[in-house]
């Protein structure tokens, strides 16, 4: 007998540890996928990580079988996972279940995709019996026909003598009939009469992108060239390097050059972006330079999809480059040398919900120590977290301080909705001088890009007589508006309800929107442009993959005018003749109950102004605002980056938030609010005693109730340099404590480490 620990996935602590009996041993391997017994009717596909010939001191159960020959998860990755599970203080088995694609946790989730084949059976491969088969098919005119057409494309018909199957074409039934017009019943009689036969053979999903094309890459212009050799040479000492360039300098082309490096020395490269939307983009700037030596892997494409790409990965014909978002890092790689993380500011690089609340940046950085590879983090607005690393000489730091071919920033201009509302000039979001400006690129036929942060069509809506708001049944959040759907939903659960006609509360009919979401700014926009075409880029339009690229490539193209959208169309995106981009609502990012408000609202407003006037002319951005005094306004009208992260540092340092402290966020959640009050109150009132004033709460976070569960929120505040194992040590000590009193059981205690 042996002992197996296996990862299961669960959200429980540790590993499990089975017995292996002996036939099976030898195939046992870390990394392979075992099924096994859980409970008394239960199986699951875990993860081995580890073999032992010590029996343990209590009972095990045995493996019920190996299922894979040679390990799927390499031994770098289940470094990658301990990590995660270890730093974000999550289960290994949640990072099991964000690893790996369903295909690979599931025993028939993934099915091969197959064709039919037919081939000529082996007596009629030679010259004399071909002949005779046609002649026996001569009253059988449709399969003679069929048969004559399948030896012509499958070159059997041009062997004379020697059976060399080397040149024989492999054909499917499918291209056999269309190529001869025949019907399926034809190929099967000949198969009955035992002159072709059916195989099935595996094909792969994947599209093919054609070879690499080295001479596709741009040539880099000084600036570049000097930012490119500076990369390199800081990559001799330091193991991360931030290119903090300001947006269209041509970071994106930097990128290509350092691929193309990597690829010479034979090493393979990561490149992770934020956002899917982005990668459409970019996805077609690299595939015209790597060809099918680029994979993309995000969570649009189909789970056959992604397993096919992750099998890939496995074999001798790896992707060279992979192009992703976040799960992306969950790669296998053999040969990992670069690893790009671009718009590295970007929060949505960090995993809310489900756990593991793991930062696809941290976890990339790790990732490339294991393999002893670089990373490149690249952005125009650095996270205030790199750009300190950067500041403390840990990171590598390179600046791009002027766009490509010389074209200005955009030149931003202020727009005080306060005064235009108080001279009733606002129309509805839009003041006057933004509507000139729309009507001006209109008619220059240029393009308009409006960010509004709220989708929907109103975020709240509300009875003017009595004031009632509509809420959710299952979260303390008030419910948006959908028009087009004409129903009100809750973005926090999905619920979806019906808009009443009168207020449930008083009667009356006078029930209105409130706010501005993307959808009531498209409706606006078509009303007082009824000639532009109009696209909205969010959440609600962007379900599918295909839609994605639709609305890119049709602004690309110049198919749309205006571009309304969400975050979303902040990031990245590389438009050609994009004149004004207006930003509606500056105020709702500011205003955020968070301190990371003023710091997103920069990098937000910073970005979506970068979309403008990329090409030609210098860019004109619109900010419609009712904090025209805060500093932080004019530090995005001068794009002033250097003061604004001054300014954020000095506040942090005093109120002792990150990068000075790190953040951990401990929730308690359960159905019932007392058992989560008192739970929240014992919780905090243990780690108080070992870790003191670092631990602030509990309280009730700003939204208190979520799913019908209850939550009450622990602050914890660590400065640098603590030891994190000792304070991990400390969190899970007192989690068991607490969840040994049988009132808590059904109590759920997670945390978020590094909140964003
Ligand atoms: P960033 O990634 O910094 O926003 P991009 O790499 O997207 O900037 O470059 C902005 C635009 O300038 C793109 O359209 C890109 O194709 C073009 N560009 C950048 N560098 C070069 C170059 N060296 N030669 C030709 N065009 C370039
Ligand atoms: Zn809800
Ligand atoms: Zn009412």
């Amino acid at each position: 007998m042996k002992y197996v620990e296996v990862i299961l996935p669960l959200p429980l602590e540790g590993t499990f540890t089975y017995a292996v009996g002996d036939e099976l041993s030898s195939k046992v391997k870390p990394g392979a996928r075992l099924l096994v017994p859980l409970g008394k009717s239960k199986r699951y596909i875990g993860v081995a990580v580890s073999m032992t010939d010590v029996k343990p001191d209590f009972d095990v159960k045995e493996i019920v079988a190996v299922l894979d020959d040679k390990p799927v998860i390499l031994p770098n990755q289940l470094k990658l996972w301990q990590w995660i599970s270890n730093y974000y203080l999550s289960p290994l088995g949640d990072i099991l279940k964000a690893a790996l694609p369903s295909g690979l946790k599931t025993q028939d989730s993934y099915k091969p995709k197959t064709e039919q084949y037919v081939g000529l059976t082996e007596p009629y491969r030679n010259e004399q019996a071909l002949h005779i088969a046609i002649n026996t098919l001569s009253r059988a005119t449709k399969q003679q026909k069929a048969f004559i057409d399948f030896l012509a494309m499958s070159h059997w018909d041009s062997l004379s003598g020697t059976t060399n199957t080397e040149d024989i074409a492999e054909i499917t039934k499918e291209e056999l009939m269309n190529f001869s017009h025949c019907n399926a019943p034809s190929i099967k009689n000949l198969i009955e009469r035992k002159i072709l036969y059916a195989y099935e053979k595996e094909v792969g999903r994947l599209n093919n992108g054609g070879e690499s094309h080295f001479e596709n890459i741009k040539q880099l212009n000084k600036f570049q060239a000097k930012a490119f050799d500076e990369i390199n040479s800081q990559f001799e000492e330091k193991k991360v390097v931030l290119l903090h360039g300001v947006t269209s300098s041509g970071k994106t082309e930097i990128y290509i050059h350092l691929i193309k490096k990597a690829l010479e020395e034979h090493k393979q490269v990561l490149y992770l972006l934020p956002e899917i939307a982005l990668t459409v983009q970019i996805m077609e700037r690299l595939k015209r330079v790597f060809g099918d030596r680029l994979g993309i892997y995000h969570s649009k494409y189909s789970d056959a999809e992604r397993v096919e790409i992750w099998n890939k990965q496995l074999s001798d014909s790896h992707y060279d480059v992979i192009l992703g978002a976040r799960s992306a890092v969950f790669l296998p790689f053999t040969n990992l040398g670069l690893v790009i993380i671009d718009e590295e500011h970007e929060t949505s690089f960090k995993q809310q919900d489900p756990a593991p609340r793991y930062h696809a940046r941290s976890a990339a950085i790790v990732l490339a120590g294991i393999y002893g590879a670089k990373t490149l983090l690249g952005t125009a607005t650095p996270s205030i977290e790199s750009y300190y690393n950067a500041q403390q000489g840990k990171y590598g730091l390179v600046e791009l301080k002027k766009r490509f071919a010389g074209i200005e920033l955009p030149e931003i201009r202020v727009i005080d909705v306060k005064d235009l509302q108080h001279r009733k000039m606002m129309q509805g979001p839009f003041s006057p001088q933004m509507l000139a400006a729309i009507n001006d690129a209109l008619q220059n036929d240029k393009q308009v890009i409006l960010f509004q942060n709220r989708r929907g069509f109103a975020p709240m809506i509300e009875c003017r007589e009595c004031g009632w708001v509509p809420k959710c049944s299952n979260c303390d959040v008030s419910l948006t508006y959908h028009k087009n759907l004409n129903q009100l939903t809750c973005h926090y659960c999905g619920f979806t309800y019906t808009v009443p006609k009168v207020c449930p509360n008083c009667g009356s009919e006078k029930i209105n929107g409130r706010g501005y979401g993307t959808e009531k700014i498209e409706e606006r926009i078509c009303d007082i442009f009824p000639d532009a075409r109009v696209a909205r880029m969010d959440l609600d339009t962007t379900r599918t993959r295909n839609a994605y690229e639709r609305i890119i490539t049709d602004f690309s193209a110049g198919k749309t005018n205006i571009l309304i959208g969400t975050q979303m169309i902040s990031k990245g995106l590389d438009f050609d003749n994009v004149s004004v981009v207006g930003i509606l609502n500056a105020d709702s990012m500011l205003n955020y109950p968070d301190f990371r408000a003023y710091e997103h609202a920069f990098m937000m407003m910073s970005q979506v102004s970068g979309r403008a006037g990329r090409k030609g002319e210098r860019g004109l951005v619109m900010l419609q605002t009712k904090s025209v005094d805060l500093p932080v306004i004019s530090q995005v009208v001068n794009h002033d980056f250097k003061n604004f992260q001054k300014d954020l540092l000095d506040e942090r340092a005093v109120f002792h938030y990150p990068p000075f402290y790190h953040l951990v966020y401990v929730f308690l959640k359960h159905s019932k609010n007392e058992v989560v009050e008192s739970a929240g109150l014992e919780m905090g009132g243990r780690l108080k005693q070992y870790l003191g004033d670092r631990i602030l709460g509990p309280d009730k976070p700003a939204v208190a109730r979520v799913k019908a569960m209850n939550i009450r929120k622990i602050v914890i505040k660590l400065e640098n340099g603590i030891n994190q194992k000792q304070v991990r040590d400390v969190l899970h000590y007192v989690q068991k404590q607490i969840m040994q009193d049988k009132h808590y059981a059904a109590l759920h205690i997670y945390y978020d480490v590094d909140p964003l």
